[in-house]
């Protein structure tokens, strides 16, 4: 299939970063320089920023997306924001298992998977992060563990739901640190991703589904990732923080 027919979607995770005031300043400032870009562009801001975003964002091609869900639709879940609470204020994406929720939070694979459905049933388009530690790189288990992660999430799932499903791959040595995997490292990944979706769901609905690349992406290095096969787009933290360096990667994946 022409890669050019997938969707290509650049987001952005801001993380525990921005108050609503910073949002729409930054909003504004991406708004004019990304108008022309040949991608969907997402930014996936902080709870508290979301209202803000959406507002900012209005009129622009700009989406806005959470950080993460829960699996209840409501509950003694202290600190936790449903899925449905998210798509009731207009939301339409959200980031389910960075690793930063798994390492920090607690987050596993399998309380991910329903995460991520919860966010499908709410109709939200989920963005499902995988990626290995760089101690399971040096074991040579990353193929078997991105497989393991995307299987565990996928489990269950139309192909019908499949279709609202953004799949990131994020090794986790690379992300915040600065050092990028390779653009083959990268699409060596990203296929292993998509040859497990295909044993899932069939190859229709693989050569269909986004699959991003995260991890120190930044102006520099987006051109080569982005020509990959099989990276269909990137998510994006700490470059998605200024608004020059965020358009030139969204510029990169209109090419
Ligand atoms: C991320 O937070 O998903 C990420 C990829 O961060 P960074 O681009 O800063 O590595």
């Amino acid at each position: 299939m022409d890669k050019k027919l997938r969707s290509a979607v650049i987001a952005g995770n801001w993380k525990m970063n921005k108050t609503p005031a910073e949002a729409s300043a930054l909003i504004g400032e991406m708004i004019p320089l990304v108008k022309d870009a040949d991608c969907d562009v997402v930014l996936c801001v902080p709870f508290v920023d979301l209202d803000a975003a959406m507002n900012a964002a209005k009129g622009s091609n700009i989406k806005i997306g959470a950080q993460n869900c829960h699996f209840e639709k409501s509950g003694a879940f202290t600190g936790e924001i449903s899925a449905d609470m998210l798509s009731s204020m207009g939301v339409e994406y959200v980031i389910v298992g960075h690793s930063e929720r798994r390492t920090y939070f607690g987050d596993t694979d399998v309380t991910v998977g329903k995460r991520l459905k919860a966010a499908l049933d709410a109709g939200l388009v989920g963005i499902l992060c995988v990626g290995e530690y760089l101690e399971q790189r040096k074991q040579g288990i990353t193929a078997e563990l991105c497989a393991m992660q995307v299987k565990i999430a996928l489990q269950g799932l139309t192909a019908e739901k499949l279709k609202n499903v953004i799949i990131a791959y994020e090794p986790v040595w690379a992300i915040g640190t600065g050092e990028t995997a390779t653009s083959d490292q990268a699409e060596e990944v990203c296929a292993v991703i998509r040859e497990t979706v295909e044993a899932m769901f069939g190859k229709a609905s693989a050569d269909a589904i986004t699959i991003q690349y995260g991890g120190s992406m930044n102006a520099k290095n987006a051109d080569e990732l982005l020509s990959k096969y099989n990276v269909d787009g990137g998510l994006i933290g700490g470059a998605s923080l200024k608004a020059a360096d965020f358009a030139a990667i969204v510029s990169a994946a209109s090419k």
